[in-house]
């Protein structure tokens, strides 16, 4: 089975490796796919995250990391992949993705969204509090891999 990982990925923390290489185990092929999103300006660039999921990933044989823009099932559709992995952390996750996947699914029934619950070691972790907690000083080394954390920094200190 063929599978997509798609997200924001900005930037990539040991969250989601988790669910990477927990899938790697499971699944014949992982895209990882970075969302092109061009109403939110992120901290990385597409190209920036695309680099630091392909170093940290380059021990997988079956993962493969690609960018898209538009609606996810168009990008499926495109790449003949049928499976959406989601990354589930809490309650709160639990709500937003229901809507996604029940709309994805109107929109393309051959599409199936597969949930995989969050390791319970970073099930607090996401991107957000990653570079909130990196602009204030603080330690991320806990929570993304170095290189992740060294980009981190020179971000940072290059004033954003
Ligand atoms: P965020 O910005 O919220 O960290 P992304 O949009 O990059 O997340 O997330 C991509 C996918 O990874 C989503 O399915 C999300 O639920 C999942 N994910 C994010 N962080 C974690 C985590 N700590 N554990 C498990 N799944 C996660």
């Amino acid at each position: 089975m063929k599978v997509i990982y798609p997200g924001s990925f900005d930037p990539l923390t040991y969250g989601h490796i988790d669910i990477i290489e927990r899938c790697s185990e499971q699944f014949e092929l992982i895209t990882v796919a970075v969302l092109i999103n061009n109403a939110k300006v992120g901290l990385f660039t597409t190209q920036e995250r695309l680099d630091l999921i392909r170093e940290t990933t380059k021990h997988l044989k079956n993962v493969r990391v690609d960018s898209f823009r538009g609606l996810l099932i168009d990008y499926a559709k495109k790449i003949d992949t049928n499976i959406i992995i989601k990354g589930l952390r809490a309650v709160s996750d639990f709500e937003y993705e229901m809507q996604m996947a029940l709309a994805n699914k109107k929109l393309y029934p051959k599409l199936e969204t597969f949930f995989m619950v969050s390791n319970m070691k970073y099930s607090f972790l996401s991107s957000s509090i990653v570079k909130e907690v990196s602009i204030l000083g603080g330690d991320v080394s806990g929570f993304v891999p170095k290189v992740v954390e060294d980009s981190l920094k020179v971000k940072i200190k290059g004033g954003l």
